[in-house]
């Protein structure tokens, strides 16, 4: 599945980084290309601390993400290739290189 405009229906999944599961707020998605049909390509992430390591990274259905935080609703189907930061829950989303 490829295509900038796949929708990210609510049993499709995303990766969420260990800080997010143990509660920290989700502050940096990245949107990549999925890598099978009920992936949804995204990787929803704290942001704030070193992401190299996938250890303790979840695998969680949107409509769960959505659960936790709802503010991820107006980006959830922004396209493959979307990055976005916030500086906290509630906070305009905005790419990383602005300024
Ligand atoms: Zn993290």
């Amino acid at each position: 599945m490829s295509g900038s405009n796949c929708p990210a229906e609510p049993w499709m999944y995303v990766v969420v980084c260990p800080h997010v599961v143990a509660g920290a707020p989700i502050l940096y998605v990245v949107r990549d290309e999925p890598t099978d049909e009920v992936d949804s390509g995204w990787q929803l992430l704290c942001g704030t601390r070193d992401e190299d390591s996938i250890e303790g990274a979840q695998i969680w259905a949107v409509q769960d993400a959505l659960s936790k935080d709802n503010t991820l609703a107006e980006i959830i189907q922004y396209p493959i290739g979307t990055h976005l930061l916030r500086a906290a829950i509630g906070d305009e989303w905005e790419p990383p290189n602005a300024s």
